[in-house]
């Protein structure tokens, strides 16, 4: 399928800023797929940094209601199940995380929730209630299945109504995330919170790689935050933050490590650093807190 991907923005889609910096083009894998969906794509996606927010995003990305569609025809548990229960696949550190943030009884609503494995831990180890929003058919077949409630429009979710919101592996797709999560805020609760796992652009890993890091090169991933656009997001408060691997098969060795160094010392010819195996962490995971806006007029 061949798609023509030429939208580009001329500012920065987190802070609105036009201080920008090509970094040039990025080589997607040849047999590229978008989801479970092959595709070919008619011209070159490039990296663009933002100067004012550290952040980085896709030009030349595929149209957004075009990768919806590609969303929607793909089996997205095809492309990223990993097989494995949360807790086997997921850092030690981000169950902690999550453990510390969410509270037993609560209602935990997963956005891109792919198969449940997040909610399956929550359901099981914290003891909440989990509401899945997934846009693959197929997945959404095995969320009922394991019995996560699925929701097929984030408007018809009850107002207040929930605690935590997960997005994992998420904000990287999104066109405009701010906007999206600002509209997560009247489902939240008072006290409701929202827990983010995305890849870290600012990190060593990411840095000694450059535009040949790995995590720039799948054409869904379009959106690259910083940490300091989720410290001033309009409608949240910041909580905290843990940098880490987004899954335990992604972690290296000391041995791994070592012989990278070495070639990177000797400039190892045709060295193409990937940013795998890795060297630092290159993801992070962030809890934010729904902001209570004050009403005008009220004493
Ligand atoms: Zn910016």
């Amino acid at each position: 399928m061949l798609i023509e991907n030429e939208f580009s923005l001329d500012h920065c889609p987190f802070c609105q800023s036009k201080s920008l910096k090509d970094k040039g083009k990025l080589e997607y894998p040849t047999d590229l797929l978008f989801s479970s969906v092959e595709i070919d794509l008619k011209y070159e996606p490039r990296l663009i940094r933002c100067l004012n927010c550290k952040s980085g995003f896709t030009n030349n990305a595929i149209n957004e209601s075009t990768a919806v569609s590609l969303y929607t025809l793909s089996d997205s548990s095809a492309r990223w199940n990993q097989g494995a229960n949360f807790l086997d696949s997921k850092p030690e550190i981000i169950s902690a995380f999550l453990k510390k943030h969410i509270a037993r009884g609560s209602n935990v609503l997963d956005i891109g929730a792919n198969t449940g494995e997040l909610l399956d831990f929550c359901k099981d180890h914290i003891g909440t209630n989990t509401f899945a929003y997934e846009l693959s058919e197929r997945s959404q077949e095995k969320l009922i299945k394991k019995g996560h409630k699925v929701i097929n429009c984030l408007q018809s979710i009850e107002k207040n109504t929930m605690d935590t919101i997960c997005l994992f592996d998420v904000v990287e797709h999104l066109y405009n995330q701010n906007e999206f999560l600002l509209n997560l805020y009247d489902l939240l609760s008072e006290d409701g919170k929202i827990i983010i796992l995305t890849g870290n652009i600012n990190s060593l890993s990411s840095k000694l790689a450059l535009n040949n890091w790995w995590y720039l090169k799948a054409p869904e991933h379009v959106r690259f935050p910083s940490l300091k656009v989720f410290k001033g997001l309009k409608g949240y408060s910041y909580l905290g933050h843990i940098k880490t691997v987004n899954s335990n098969g992604y972690k290296s060795t000391l041995t791994q490590k070592i012989k990278l160094i070495i070639k990177f010392l000797i400039r190892y010819k045709n060295l193409k650093y990937t940013g795998i195996p890795l060297l630092s962490t290159d993801h992070y995971v962030v809890a934010l807190k729904k902001q209570v806006l004050l009403k005008e007029g009220n004493d």
